[in-house]
C-alpha cells in the first residue's frame, strides 16, 4: 500500500490518500500546521475527448504506425491525461480505416494503451463543405452521411468509436444520428452552417454535444438567428470548448459557461498532430499548417483559420479558471467527470473504492497556470 498527501481539487481540503492494487483505499482529511500553498492538488486524471495527435503524428495519417500511437499516448500522460479519445478528422476512407485499425492494434498490443484509449472520436467527414465551417478539414474528403461506411470504420477500430461529430445539415444527418444514438454512440454537432430547424431536428434525433462551440464556424455570422444561439439555447446540448486562450476570447468562454452552467461544459484541447512542435510550416495530409510562435496552429499562409491547438488539456483547465472565474474543481470536472459521464463512461471520484487514476499538480490561480507533477493510473 502507498499513500500521499495533497489538497483535494474540489474542496481544497488537505487529505491523505491511500492506494492499493490500482484502487483508492482511503481518503482521510488531515490537520496540518503547514502552509497549504506548497501542497500539490489532487484530482481524477484528466480525460480529453478530442486529441488529434502530438509531436508531428496525426491519428488520421495514412502511414500511422502502432509505435506512433503509443508515443502519442505516452506523451499525454506527461500532461495529466489519463484517458482520451484518439480523434480522426475528415480524410479518405482508406486513411480513416488505416488509422482506426492502427489504434486498435496499439490497444491490443499494450494493456495500458487499451485502458487509456477510452474510445475513439470520428470528427467528420460528414460535415459542411463550406470554407469557414469546414475549418481545416480537407474539402475533397467531405461527404454525405454514410452509415455503412461508419460501421466499417467502427469495425476497423474494434468497436471503439464512441463519439462522432457531424454537421446537422449534412445529407442524411437525422437518420445517421438516430442510428448512432441507438447504437450507444454519442453524436456531436460541429463544422456546420446549420439553421435552427436543422439543429432542432439533429437534437431531436439524439445529438447531445456541440463540438468546440464557437470554432469550426463561419467567420461572419448573422447577428440572429445563428447556430450559436440555437445551440446555446437548447438545454439538451452540452458544448465542448477549446479554452486554450487562443480559440475563444475570454468573454465568449465566460458567456458560454454562464449560459450552460459550469456543470454542463466540456473542456477539450483539440490538440493538433503538431502540438508539441517548434514554430514553422509543416506539410500535413490536410495541406500545409504553420505553428506560430505565440503557440497557435493555423492553416499556412494566413492567421485566422486555426487548425487545432498546440496546447494540451491541463493548459485549457488552468485558463478556464482564469477566463471565467469557475472554481478549480469545476474546471477539472469539465476535463474529467462531465465528459466521461456524457460519453457513458465510468467517472471516478476521490473516494475509497474508486480507480486510482489521479493527477497531482501545482496551480497558480492568478496566472491560470497548471503544472503537472505526476499522473497515476490504476
Ligand atoms: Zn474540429
Amino acid at each position: 500500500m502507498t499513500s500521499f498527501t495533497a489538497r483535494r481539487y474540489d474542496s481544497g481540503e488537505p487529505v491523505r490518500i491511500a492506494l492499493q492494487n490500482g484502487r483508492i483505499t482511503d481518503v482521510e482529511p488531515i490537520w496540518t500546521r503547514e502552509p497549504l500553498e506548497d501542497w500539490p492538488w489532487v484530482a481524477p486524471a484528466f480525460f480529453d475527448l478530442q486529441i488529434n495527435g502530438y509531436g508531428g503524428v496525426w491519428f488520421a495519417d495514412e502511414k500511422l504506425t502502432v509505435e506512433q500511437v503509443l508515443e502519442v499516448l505516452a506523451g499525454y500522460r506527461t500532461h495529466g491525461v489519463g484517458r482520451l479519445f484518439p480523434t480522426l478528422i475528415t480524410s479518405s476512407r482508406k486513411a480513416l480505416e488505416h488509422g482506426f485499425r492502427t489504434v486498435r492494434a496499439a490497444c491490443e498490443k499494450e494493456a495500458w494503451a487499451d485502458r487509456m484509449v477510452a474510445g475513439c472520436h470520428l470528427e467528420g467527414p460528414y460535415i459542411s463543405d463550406q470554407d469557414g465551417p469546414r475549418g481545416a478539414h480537407p474539402v475533397q474528403h467531405v461527404r454525405p452521411c454514410d452509415w455503412s461506411e461508419f460501421e466499417a470504420l467502427n469495425a476497423a477500430s474494434g468497436g471503439r468509436i464512441r463519439l462522432v461529430t457531424v454537421a446537422a445539415e449534412a445529407v442524411g444527418a437525422a437518420e445517421f444520428i438516430r442510428r448512432a444514438s441507438d447504437a450507444g454512440i454519442l453524436v456531436a454537432l460541429g463544422h456546420q452552417a446549420a439553421d435552427a430547424a436543422q439543429i432542432r431536428a439533429a437534437v431531436d434525433a439524439g445529438a447531445r454535444l456541440s463540438t468546440h462551440l464557437g470554432n469550426g464556424a463561419a467567420g461572419m455570422l448573422k447577428r440572429h438567428p445563428n447556430f450559436l444561439w440555437d445551440q446555446l439555447a437548447d438545454d439538451r446540448l452540452i458544448p465542448s470548448v477549446i479554452s486554450d486562450g487562443h480559440h475563444l476570447p475570454d468573454a465568449v468562454l465566460k458567456t458560454f459557461v454562464a449560459a450552460k452552467s459550469p456543470e454542463r461544459v466540456v473542456i477539450t484541447c483539440d490538440a493538433s498532430g503538431l502540438a508539441g512542435m517548434p514554430p514553422g510550416v509543416y506539410p500535413t495530409a490536410f495541406g500545409p499548417f504553420e505553428v506560430v510562435d505565440d503557440g497557435r496552429i493555423v492553416v499556412a499562409g494566413q492567421r485566422t483559420l486555426l487548425a487545432g491547438s498546440a496546447l494540451t488539456t491541463e493548459v485549457c483547465v488552468g485558463h478556464m479558471v482564469k477566463a471565467t472565474g469557475v472554481t478549480l474543481g469545476q474546471a477539472c470536472d469539465m476535463a474529467g467527470r462531465i465528459p466521461l459521464r456524457l460519453c457513458g463512461l465510468d467517472a471516478p471520484r476521490l473516494i475509497a473504492g474508486a480507480a486510482a487514476d489521479l493527477v497531482l499538480f501545482g496551480f497558480e490561480a492568478g496566472a491560470g497556470k497548471l503544472t503537472i507533477d505526476k499522473l497515476m493510473t490504476a
